[in-house]
């Protein structure tokens, strides 16, 4: 099968593409680079089983996604490409609605004039907002705390018109919890640029001596140690649930939301307490005041994607946290810096 990828040299996009080539699918990335850069496709290229096709295009652009689509015949697209700040996305909510949305739609109509009618979506649990209890179901009510996560949930409703237009369409929706971790060759892995505003990278870059202490955003939540509790699923699972996605719509016709989470929550001060342990390094931090627009408490409930795809998690935290530091380590390495 010929997979488009969008997005493909990001952060899951290149471990996903890793994923799919070594199963036997041949991929096609499209990344327009601006967050990520050309380096990465030689290094998914050497973890990968068969040449990875790529094409430096802009979504944005419709003339650019028609030309991928007049140079291979796609089986199905996975769709990455996006921007994915939520404090972003508040000072410029305008960004993210043209890039997120605009080049969605210019995917999905140059889908279907191809008669391309498969496709994975990455949604993100930031669509469930603060109202439900966790574990949270796919069937929870939606709420949004800012316009990366309505971008997201609009998606999702055209998404769900686009299929009941036409029943041709098969769509998976991947709400993805909170992926954190790298390859283990660490060869790949999350590389932000500047200041991250992910938990994990700040750890990494503490770790590595890059910052000097890691603020934690509050321990007055009513979680068993005051700080955040969230559900951290590691970049390969979740790589590999994008597998089982592709195979299910190769026999499902319609719209299907899935989580993919561990269906686990650990605080921040758990994941720290982890990441020192199995790494015996030492990661300073400060307790700050709360960030705007956090939960106190988010994990999934991933019992459909087992029922249904026949995924499940199965890598720990301990693998999450050893993972992410080998990649920190290697990205440092004077002789491997980009
Ligand atoms: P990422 O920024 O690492 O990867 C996105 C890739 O898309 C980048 O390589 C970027 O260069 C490319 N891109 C952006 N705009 C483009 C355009 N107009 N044309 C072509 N390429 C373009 O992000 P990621 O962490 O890999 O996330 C992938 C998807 O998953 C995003 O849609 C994100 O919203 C969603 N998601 C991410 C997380 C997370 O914590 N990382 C959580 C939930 C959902
Ligand atoms: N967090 C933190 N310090 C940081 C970044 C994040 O304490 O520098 C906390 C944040 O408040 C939340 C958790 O870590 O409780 C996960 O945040 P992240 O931004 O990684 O993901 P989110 O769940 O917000 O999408």
């Amino acid at each position: 099968m010929k997979i488009l990828v969008t997005g493909g040299l990001g952060y899951i996009g290149s471990h996903t593409v890793v994923e799919l080539s070594n199963n036997g699918f041949e991929c096609v990335v499209v990344d327009n680079l601006m967050n990520s850069d050309s380096s990465v496709l030689d290094r998914i290229q050497k973890l990968s089983a068969d040449p990875i096709h790529f094409m430096k295009r802009d979504l944005l652009d419709k003339h650019q996604v028609a030309e991928v689509f007049e140079l291979f015949h796609f089986d199905a697209v996975i769709h990455f490409a996006g921007l994915k700040s939520p404090a972003e996305s508040v000072v410029n909510p305008l960004r993210y609605f043209e890039e997120n949305l605009g080049t969605t739609i210019n995917l999905l109509n140059e889908m279907q004039r191809n008669n391309v009618k498969k496709l994975v979506f990455s949604s993100s649990a930031t669509v469930y907002g603060d109202l439900t209890e966790p574990p949270v179901y796919e069937k929870a009510l939606t709420s949004i705390l800012n316009p990366y996560g309505r971008t997201k949930l609009m998606i999702e409703e055209i998404l769900q018109d686009l299929s009941k237009s036409d029943p041709e369409w098969s769509i998976a929706i991947l709400r993805f919890f909170n992926p954190i971790g790298a390859h283990s060759s660490g060869t790949i892995g999350e590389r932000p640029n500047g200041v991250p505003n992910n938990l994990m990278p700040y750890i990494t870059q503490v770790a590595s001596g890059r910052r000097q202490f890691l603020n934690i955003y509050g321990d007055d939540y009513p979680t068993p140690d005051g700080t955040g509790v969230r559900d951290f699923i590691h970049v390969m699972d979740l790589a590999h649930g994008h597998l089982k996605a592709l195979n299910y719509l190769s026999n499902h016709s319609g719209n299907h939301i899935f989580n993919l989470g561990t269906g686990k929550g650990y605080s921040v001060l758990d994941l720290v307490r982890t990441f020192e342990e199995v790494n015996g390094v030492k990661i300073p931090y400060k307790i700050v005041d709360r960030r705007p627009g956090d939960i106190a408490v988010s994990y999934a409930a991933p019992s459909k994607a087992e029922r249904e795809l026949g995924w499940k998690a199965e890598r720990g935290l301990n693998e999450m946290c050893e993972d992410a530091w080998r990649w920190e380590k290697d990205l440092v390495k004077p002789s491997k810096s980009f």
